[in-house]
């Protein structure tokens, strides 16, 4: 009477994935970003979103990139708090292939999404 048990990990490990028009970005990213392993994707609830590469070790491998789908430009809000933690919908890594072994995304997810407060 084996019950399937779930691992009951604490970290919430709802699976977000990278749209088909972020894909372009990431993309994008990635390219112009040699030592990039991922890009961090954070999803702002006004709609735009934020966007870089990270490297192997957690530190930033791009700028930050901030953009709004289907616009020319960030809108005000952002333009004023810079897309501040506070509205942030949801925040990932979207990784490279081959995407690295699970204790490095573990360990770079900590310090690269550790403070973001929306990411509960
Ligand atoms: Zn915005």
């Amino acid at each position: 009477m084996a019950k399937k048990k779930k691992s009951s990990k604490k970290v919430k490990n709802i699976k977000l994935v990278a749209e088909k028009n972020e894909e372009a970005m990431v993309e994008g990213i990635l390219e112009g970003s040699p030592d990039g392993i991922g890009v961090v994707i954070v999803r702002l609830e006004c709609g735009c979103k934020k966007m870089a590469a990270v490297a192997k070790d957690g530190e930033p491998a791009s700028k930050l990139i901030m953009y709004r789908d289907q616009a020319e430009s960030i809108c005000d809000k952002c333009k004023k708090d810079n897309g501040d933690y506070m509205r942030v919908t949801e925040a990932f890594i979207h990784w490279s292939k081959p995407e690295p072994s699970d204790s490095v995304k573990e360990r770079i997810n900590a310090k690269v999404l550790g403070n973001a407060p929306a990411v509960n």
